[in-house]
């Protein structure tokens, strides 16, 4: 997606912070952090939201929970954390590329942060 903020960070055309990448998945800090530790993990593919995710990624989706699971642990969240997923206009989605917020470091309240 020639436009998509996301397929901009994965190309390298926009930096980012990275913690994580592999030939699937990426994942780096958020730029505008809500919590100590605010990580946004990627599939590197263009799915533009939760909603899109076909049978075909079921995989790829998967991994991205492992994955998640490594970065928590790398990042010594050891008291737990928060995973968040914004779909479409409602959920409050800006980025049209799917990602996952990893928020953890302090205890979290109950809005996303
Ligand atoms: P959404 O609201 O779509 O779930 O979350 C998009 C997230 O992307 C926001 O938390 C926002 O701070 C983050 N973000 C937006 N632009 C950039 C950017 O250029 N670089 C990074 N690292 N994060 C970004
Ligand atoms: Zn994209």
């Amino acid at each position: 997606m020639e436009d998509c903020l996301f397929c901009k960070i994965v190309k390298g055309e926009i930096p980012s912070n990275k913690v994580y990448e592999d030939d699937e998945i990426l994942a780096f800090k958020d730029i505008n952090p809500k919590a100590p530790v605010h990580i946004l993990i990627i599939p590197k593919k263009h799915i533009s939201s939760a909603n899109e995710i076909e049978e075909i990624d079921e995989a790829l989706i998967g991994r991205m929970f492992t994955v998640i699971k490594k970065i928590a642990k790398d990042m010594d969240l050891k008291n737990g954390y928060r995973i968040i997923n914004n779909c479409g206009e409602d959920g409050g989605q800006e980025v049209k590329h799917l990602h996952f917020h990893l928020l953890g470091g302090k205890k979290l309240g109950i809005s996303m942060c």
